[in-house]
């Protein structure tokens, strides 16, 4: 099968824990002003389906429930201007070099030094040197498998190239008829959510305004009867049940507490040794 090269973002890169993020020349991590970009699509010479497509691969990381990065989708543009930097972020389709199956052409600050690294222009580009669809056809590119990929490199996630990293949504080559880019790797939701955390705090106490980055903390301040909520993300804690009150936990949150059909995790034991603890709703598993 043959298997072809998906160039980065023209920066420096640095790999952290399973994922990699871009720098600047001089070191600092490359990241939007705010958390969030509209990309402009023109799907010319791209294959039916293809906004949609694109859109799915932005929604699949804006869907990450421990980040609150956003990618929006701004409407069709007509434009080419691939790799200007005019602030226009732009997804289009046309020729790049043999080789390049699609690129990111991500541009940043560089002055003054209190804002090296913000980024100002994003522009993807698919190649249409070779064949697309939407179908994940065999003998053609997904245009949402490779596209997840690209606005992977939007957010400023670096390509990862060695044997541990092939099914990770960051890996830097991809293959006809492959749409395992689509679904993220928990290691590019590691990515993501270190670039873009969340601005709430892990773990809170339900109709109150604290906030807590432990779990422990929040249940030994929560009051018998009451509730504490934490988010989709691993608490790399033990959790003692240890007091004389029954309080009940809802999990796996978003960043905003807003909604909890998510996962949380303890990496670490769960101790019960008084009181009693009921999970109320969401899903809370041990590591
Ligand atoms: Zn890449």
């Amino acid at each position: 099968m043959c298997t072809i090269f998906i160039l980065a973002t023209l920066v420096w890169t640095a790999n952290i824990f399973g994922y990699g993020v871009c720098t600047t020349n001089g070191g600092k991590e490359i990241i939007w002003e705010t958390p969030d970009a509209a990309y402009l699509i023109n799907d010319s010479g791209g294959p039916s389906g293809s906004i949609t497509a694109i859109i799915e691969g932005m929604q699949t990381w804006t869907d990450v429930a421990t980040s609150d990065f956003i990618f929006s989708y701004g409407g069709t543009t007509t434009s080419t201007a691939h790799g200007i930097n005019d602030g226009n972020n732009i997804v289009t389709f046309g020729l790049l070099e043999v080789g390049t199956l699609a690129e990111n052409r991500f541009f940043y600050k560089t002055w003054p030094p209190s804002q090296e690294g913000e980024g100002l222009d994003s522009d993807i580009r698919f190649n249409t040197y070779y064949s697309w669809s939407t179908t994940g056809s065999p003998g053609t590119y997904d245009v949402q498998n490779v596209g997840t990929h690209e606005h992977g490199h939007s957010l400023c996630l670096a390509d990862l190239y060695t044997g541990a990293d092939s099914e990770k949504t960051m890996y830097g080559s991809a293959s006809s008829g492959e749409i395992k880019k689509q679904t993220l790797d928990q290691d590019d939701i590691d990515g993501i959510t270190y670039l873009y955390t969340c601005p709430n705090l892990k773990a809170s106490i339900e109709g109150t305004s604290s906030e807590y980055d432990v779990l422990q903390y929040a249940y030994d301040n929560t009051p018998d009867m009451g509730t504490f909520q934490s988010q989709a993300t691993v608490f790399v804690e033990n959790l003692f049940i240890d007091m004389d009150k029954t309080v009940y936990l809802k999990a796996g949150y978003d960043c905003s507490y807003s909604d909890n059909i998510l996962i949380s995790t303890i990496n670490g034991d769960l101790t019960i040794t008084e009181g009693t603890l009921t999970i109320l709703s969401g899903t809370l598993a041990l590591q």
